[in-house]
């Protein structure tokens, strides 16, 4: 076994780590944690190190850590048949039934899954598809697809132009052209403080009908969207928002793509966003709750009214010429086929919803009278606590003061993980779904500590 000076040095002369700053770790400035096991909502490093994961990983253990059934599917998959390929009609029992499983629990106008293997390649999948979809339909110029600021949705080429975070894109020569962002539905960061709920969703929706009438409508092809903002802070939308937006979308023929990579299976309280918000998407991205992230898998699932139009495209064309070595891998279909099963035993979905409204009245009773907690959000069992300067003045911290990542630090030394949201000062919480109530309070005692600690 490697000592740990050894790992440390062979890290740090090796691995490339993504969204890591590299001189700074090169150089062993930064904090490095080497993890070596975790049993439900609980990780553990090298060192005995035992930390509450109140991000669930990268919000993706939506079961927990070390569920033996997913672990002994995985090892069965991998004695029967570690791989085979999908392509051409090829498939595995486990690929077929997680197909099944997942369209039984997509919204019902909802006929197909793709698997892909991250949650950035299926929303690459979504882009393809949508272009193939407006070629076949005779509309070649219908390609333009308009995403939010704050969105996330990868870190590809084109995903990272989706993404609306700078960070995601300076320096790679990003966005692309073809996209383009519209207003972050964000009520607590309007710019107008005197701006009701409903006239900052009326604005949302004027800035959009202003944009497509300026880009034209027949130049654009889709929307894209997560239900609840995620990386981009964690915001759950103000009321009316979805239903106005897809108004819009329907009358000018463009397609809705629900990014569902965070918010599928669970997280929110209800199986899909799409549903709790009444959404009827053209295409949802799945991943990570998808198999808990105990293997890499990620689909796009496809809608009746896409998918007969990319079947009519196969007949004119040849078979659709997109497709992964590792589409549908039968150890990720397996890992996945077993989540799908302990969601519905244990009762994730509603547990997702309860302790999270649990966890997040608890963070309020803690912290909403502190003066530089701003909001305090969340929608199940996905949670964000906002820090202000001021709180009346609603002046945000500079970020060279590093307020955000400070009190990410601070948490992790009353041992829980939240995670420092990329763009201003907030802290994300998004737990395994089994979090029991003990545990909600650890994360809400915990927190206090720190923000008493960095900003008293
Ligand atoms: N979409 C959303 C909404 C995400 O949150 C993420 C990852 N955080 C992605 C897409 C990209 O997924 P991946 O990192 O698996 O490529």
């Amino acid at each position: 076994m490697l000592t740990n000076d050894q790992l440390d040095r062979f890290d740090r002369e090796n691995f490339f780590h993504p969204s890591t700053h590299l001189a700074q770790h090169a150089r062993g400035e930064s904090p490095s944690r080497i993890v070596k096991t975790a049993k439900g909502v609980f990780i553990e490093d090298r060192d005995g190190n035992k930390l509450l994961d109140g991000f669930g990983g990268l919000y993706c253990v939506n079961v927990g850590y070390g569920q033996e059934s997913i672990i002994e599917a995985i090892a069965e998959q991998a004695k029967e048949l570690a791989y085979y390929h999908a392509y051409a009609g090829h498939g595995t029992e486990a690929s077929i039934n997680l197909a099944k499983m997942v369209i039984d629990r997509a919204p019902d106008h909802m006929s197909k899954v793709y698997f892909g293997l991250s949650g950035s390649d299926a929303n690459e999948t979504n882009i393809k598809l949508i272009w193939y979809y407006n070629n076949i339909l005779g509309r070649p110029e219908k390609k333009k697809i308009i995403s939010r600021w704050r969105g996330y949705h990868g870190s590809g080429l084109m995903t990272g132009s989706l993404t609306g975070l700078a960070g995601f894109q300076r320096k790679f020569d990003l966005p692309l052209e073809r996209v383009f962002h519209t207003t972050a539905p964000y009520y607590y960061r309007r710019k107008d403080l005197a701006m009701s709920e409903a006239d900052f969703v009326a604005h949302c929706v004027a800035e959009l009908e202003m944009r497509i009438e300026r880009e034209g409508a027949d130049t654009i092809a889709a929307f894209i969207g997560e239900p609840v903002l995620g990386t981009g802070g964690i915001v759950p939308p103000p009321e009316g928002y979805w239903k106005a937006i897809s108004a819009v979308l329907e009358k000018h023929d463009i397609l809705l793509i629900a990014d569902e990579v965070v918010t599928g299976f669970g997280r929110l309280g209800s199986m899909f966003g799409s549903d709790h918000y009444g959404l009827k998407p053209d295409l949802i991205t799945i991943a990570k709750g998808l198999t808990s992230a105990y293997a890499p898998l990620s689909g796009t699932i496809v809608s009746d009214k896409v998918w007969k139009v990319l079947e009519q495209g196969t007949d004119e064309n040849g078979p659709i010429g997109h497709g992964w070595t590792y589409s549908a891998h039968p150890i990720g279909a397996a890992a996945g086929v077993a989540n799908l099963k302990l969601i519905d035993e244990l009762g994730l979905v509603k547990n997702a919803a309860e302790t999270g409204a649990y966890l997040r009245a608890a963070m309020k009773d803690a912290l909403s009278d502190h003066p530089h907690v701003g909001d305090i959000r969340g929608e199940g069992m996905l949670m964000a606590v906002e820090f202000v300067k001021d709180r009346e003045s609603r002046t945000f911290y500079d970020p060279s003061e590093k307020v955000g990542p400070n009190l990410a630090a601070a948490l992790i030394s009353e041992g829980v993980i939240a995670r420092a949201m990329p763009e201003g000062d907030i802290l994300g919480y998004a737990p395994p779904l089994c979090l029991t109530r003990e545990e909600a309070d650890q994360i809400v005692a915990a927190t206090k500590k720190a923000v008493i600690a960095v900003l008293g």
